[in-house]
C-alpha cells in the first residue's frame, strides 16, 4: 500500500472538516480529507443561521442550494395550550438538506485543491514525522498536522484526548416526515419539553419535515422513549398527516459550563473542530456555525510555523466557548415549566422581545449581551422576570 504523504490530513468530511480543507488548500497547502461517507444525509434539523451562511459564501452557492427561507419561529407553550409567532427576516435561518449543503462544502474544498480519500479512518496513530490515518486496506495518510473533524464520537479525539462523558452529550431523536404537507414550508415549530428538559422542532427541509426531540443524554429517558414522545408531538400538533416517518437518533455534544470553560481541543500538531471539540449551543444545539468557525480557525493555526495549538485553544475559548458557556448555565432554567410560561406571554406582549428571540433564533446576539438586550427592550418588568426565572 503506498502512503499519500501530505501537510495536513483532516478525519472528517462534515462542513467542519470541508471547511478547514478549503481554507488550508487554498492557502496552497497539501491536504488529504478522509471520509467514506458521503454523499450522505446527517440526522439534523438542517437549519443554517445567516452567519454561517456569509462565513462560506466563498464556497455554497444559496442560489443552487434546495433549502427553504423561514419566516416565522413559532414558539408553543404544551402546558397553557398557547403559542406564538416570532417573524424572522429573510436573513436570518435557512433550512436545507445536508446532502446538499454539506456536499457544496466538501466540492469547494476539493476544488480548492483537497485530496478526497473516501474511506472511513480505522486509526490514528503518533509518528516521528506527526501522526499517521490508517483508511482501510488501500488507504494510509502521512501528515505532519492531522484535524479531528470526526464529529461527536471522534475517533481522533478518542485517540489524542479523551471521549465525551455520557453527560456532555444530549441524544436527539425523531422523523423525516416525507411527503408532509406545505402549510409549514416556511415555518419552524419548537415546543419546550420539562421532563426531560429538552424541545421538540420540526425543521420544513425541501421534501420533507425533520421532526424531533432533544434531551441530556444522562437525564434518564431511553432513545425509544423520546421518539415516542415525537411520535405524540406529530399527532397532536397534525405536522405530518399522511407521511412516511423515517426514525434517526444522533448524539450532540452538550457540554455543561465547567466544560466549556477547560476545553481539550488541540495538542502539538493536532486541532479538534464543531463537533469533535465539543462546540454546539447547549440551549438551541447550533452546531454548523461552530463548526465552520472553528475549521477556518484551525486551517490559520495548522499553518502557522509553530502549529500554534495554545493558540488556537484561546482563540475557540475566547470567540466561541466563553458564550457557550453562558447558554450552558442558562440551560437548566430555559426548560422549566414557568419560564416557558413567561417566554410565551414576553413574546405575545412586546415587539422588542420577539426580536431579541429572533436575533437568538439567527444566532445574532450574544448570551453574554443577553441581559442587556432585554433590559433594551424597555420591557422592563416583562424582561426582569424572564432573567429571573432562566
Ligand atoms: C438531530 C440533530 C439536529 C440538529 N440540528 C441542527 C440545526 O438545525 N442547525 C445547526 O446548526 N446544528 C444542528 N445540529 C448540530 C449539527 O448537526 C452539528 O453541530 C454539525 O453537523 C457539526 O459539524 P461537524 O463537521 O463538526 O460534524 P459532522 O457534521 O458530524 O461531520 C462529521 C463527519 O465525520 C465523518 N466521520 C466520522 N467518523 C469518521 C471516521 N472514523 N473516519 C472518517 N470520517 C468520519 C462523518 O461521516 C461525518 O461526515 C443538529 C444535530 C442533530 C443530531
Amino acid at each position: 500500500m503506498d502512503t499519500l504523504n501530505v501537510d495536513v490530513a483532516i478525519v472528517g468530511a462534515g462542513p467542519a472538516g470541508s471547511r478547514a480543507a478549503f481554507c488550508l488548500a487554498r492557502a496552497g497547502a497539501r491536504v488529504a480529507l478522509i471520509d467514506g461517507s458521503h454523499p450522505r444525509e446527517k440526522p439534523c434539523g438542517g437549519g443554517v443561521t445567516g452567519r454561517a451562511l456569509a462565513l462560506v459564501a466563498d464556497a455554497v452557492d444559496l442560489a443552487r442550494l434546495p433549502s427553504r427561507r423561514i419566516r416565522t419561529a413559532r414558539f408553543v407553550d404544551a402546558f397553557a395550550g398557547r403559542s406564538v409567532a416570532v417573524p424572522l427576516d429573510g436573513e436570518a435561518l435557512v433550512v436545507a438538506s445536508r446532502a446538499e449543503f454539506d456536499g457544496q462544502l466538501l466540492d469547494a474544498a476539493r476544488h480548492a485543491g483537497a485530496q478526497f480519500v473516501a474511506s472511513r479512518a480505522l486509526d490514528v496513530t503518533r509518528s516521528p514525522d506527526g501522526f499517521v490515518v490508517d483508511a482501510g486496506p488501500r488507504h494510509r495518510v502521512a501528515a505532519r498536522r492531522l484535524i479531528g473533524a470526526d464529529g461527536a464520537n471522534s475517533l481522533v479525539r478518542r485517540r489524542l484526548a479523551r471521549p465525551f462523558a455520557r453527560a456532555e452529550l444530549s441524544i436527539a431523536t425523531g422523523y423525516f416526515a416525507h411527503g408532509a404537507g406545505s402549510p409549514m414550508a416556511n415555518d419552524i415549530v419548537v415546543e419546550f419539553a420539562a421532563d426531560p428538559p429538552g424541545y421538540l422542532w420540526s425543521f420544513p427541509r425541501p421534501g420533507h419535515l425533520a421532526v424531533g426531540i432533544c434531551a441530556q443524554a444522562d437525564a434518564g429517558a431511553t432513545a425509544a422513549d423520546l421518539r415516542s414522545r415525537t411520535a405524540g408531538w406529530i399527532d397532536r400538533l397534525a405536522l405530518a398527516d399522511g407521511a412516511r416517518l423515517e426514525p434517526y437518533s444522533w448524539p450532540i455534544p452538550s457540554l455543561p459550563a465547567a466544560a466549556f470553560r477547560s476545553l481539550t481541543v488541540s495538542g502539538p500538531g493536532w486541532f479538534l473542530v464543531g463537533d469533535a471539540a465539543g462546540l454546539v449551543d447547549p440551549i438551541t444545539r447550533e452546531g454548523i456555525y461552530f463548526a465552520l468557525r472553528s475549521a477556518e480557525l484551525a486551517a490559520e493555526a495548522a499553518l502557522s510555523p509553530g502549529a500554534s495549538h495554545a493558540r488556537y485553544r484561546e482563540q475557540v475559548q475566547d470567540e466561541i466557548a466563553d458564550d457557550l458557556a453562558i447558554a450552558a448555565r442558562y440551560k437548566a432554567g430555559f426548560f422549566r415549566p414557568p419560564f416557558a410560561r413567561l417566554l410565551i406571554d414576553a413574546l405575545t406582549e412586546s415587539a422588542g422581545i420577539r426580536t431579541v428571540m429572533a436575533d437568538l433564533v439567527a444566532g445574532r446576539r450574544a448570551y453574554s449581551s443577553l441581559k442587556w438586550s432585554l433590559a433594551g427592550t424597555f420591557e422592563v418588568g416583562l424582561a426582569w422576570r424572564l432573567l429571573t426565572a432562566s
